[in-house]
């Protein structure tokens, strides 16, 4: 798994490139440009801010990828949010409504507000490793439910990536080290399901591309298997979970088609109440 996840270590100029998010309510990547100014006049701030200015003993963040850079961009963010509605803040500090939670992998590269060029409060966000969705993990589970019952989001995305470290990894021997291949083994097993078809296929690369696509789709299918999301379509909530895969290529998403927008497309094992509750499965 190191030289895996070695593969995918940004240059750390690059991360923080990639931080600033869209301005204001309206869209437009807008946050990219003002997130990389840099302003020698502001940097006593960014010491009182950060504690002491010392970054953790990283440098002194001058454009070596110290802390202090990302204390920096982060009040020329807030003044190019300002800039652009002066209420900004107050509103967003006092409201939380999105209408997607994206489940995505936390590889560094695929943020989710900055792919879809989303604002903050658009977008309500998990990200694990391999964005893996399984019965079992408590946290994504009440990211899910949350997300149904509170926020009341109207569409959910488990989002894949090309060339994920995790989904490689589970293309390997186990090895990693213990957690992560506790982790991984959730992907492993999809592959396990799938051996005849990624046996088929003509190399390494395309064995990782359908075992990405595979696992989504398994995602998919455990997102609308648990108890928050039925309870949502069975309270008639418009609600509709939704396979992607994001190509670091060419910086664009894809749908898998294997959207489920009701109980009907649940598996029958997993199906709470009655069929006829709801019967608006799509895709496939
Ligand atoms: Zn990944």
């Amino acid at each position: 798994m190191a030289s895996l996840l070695a593969a995918s270590r940004p240059v750390a100029a690059a991360a923080v490139a990639t931080v600033g998010p869209a301005v204001g309510g309206g869209g437009g990547p807008r946050g990219m440009a003002a997130g990389r100014r840099r302003g020698k006049g502001s940097r006593g701030a960014a010491a009182v801010a950060g504690g002491g200015g010392r970054g953790g003993g990283d440098g002194d963040g001058e454009g070596d990828g110290g802390l202090d850079d990302l204390f920096e961009n982060n009040r020329h963010w807030a003044a190019a949010m300002r800039d652009g509605d002066a209420d900004y803040f107050r509103k967003l500090s006092t409201l939380q409504r999105p209408k997607y939670l994206w489940i995505g992998c936390s590889d560094s590269r695929v943020p989710a507000n900055v792919i879809v060029d989303l604002p903050p409060g658009a977008v309500f966000v998990h990200r694990n490793i391999a964005n893996v969705v399984t019965h079992t993990d408590l946290n994504c589970l009440s990211v899910i439910e949350f997300a149904v019952t509170i926020l009341r989001v109207r569409h959910i995305l488990v989002v894949g990536h090309d060339a994920c470290s995790g989904v490689t990894a589970a293309l390997h021997p186990p090895g990693h080290g213990a957690l992560l291949d506790a982790w991984l083994r959730h992907v492993r097993d999809v592959r396990v399901r799938a051996a005849a078809e990624l046996a088929a296929l003509p190399d390494d690369t395309a064995r990782v591309d359908r075992l990405v696509e595979l696992n989504v789709a398994a995602g998919v299918a455990n997102v609308a298997a648990t108890g928050a999301v039925q309870a949502a379509w069975a309270r008639g909530d418009d609600l509709t979970v939704h396979g992607w895969v994001y190509k670091l290529g060419d910086g664009l998403l894809r749908d898998l088609g294997v959207s489920v927008a009701g109980v009907k497309g649940v598996g029958e094992a997993y199906r709470m109440g009655q069929p006829e509750d709801d019967g608006r499965a799509k895709g496939g």
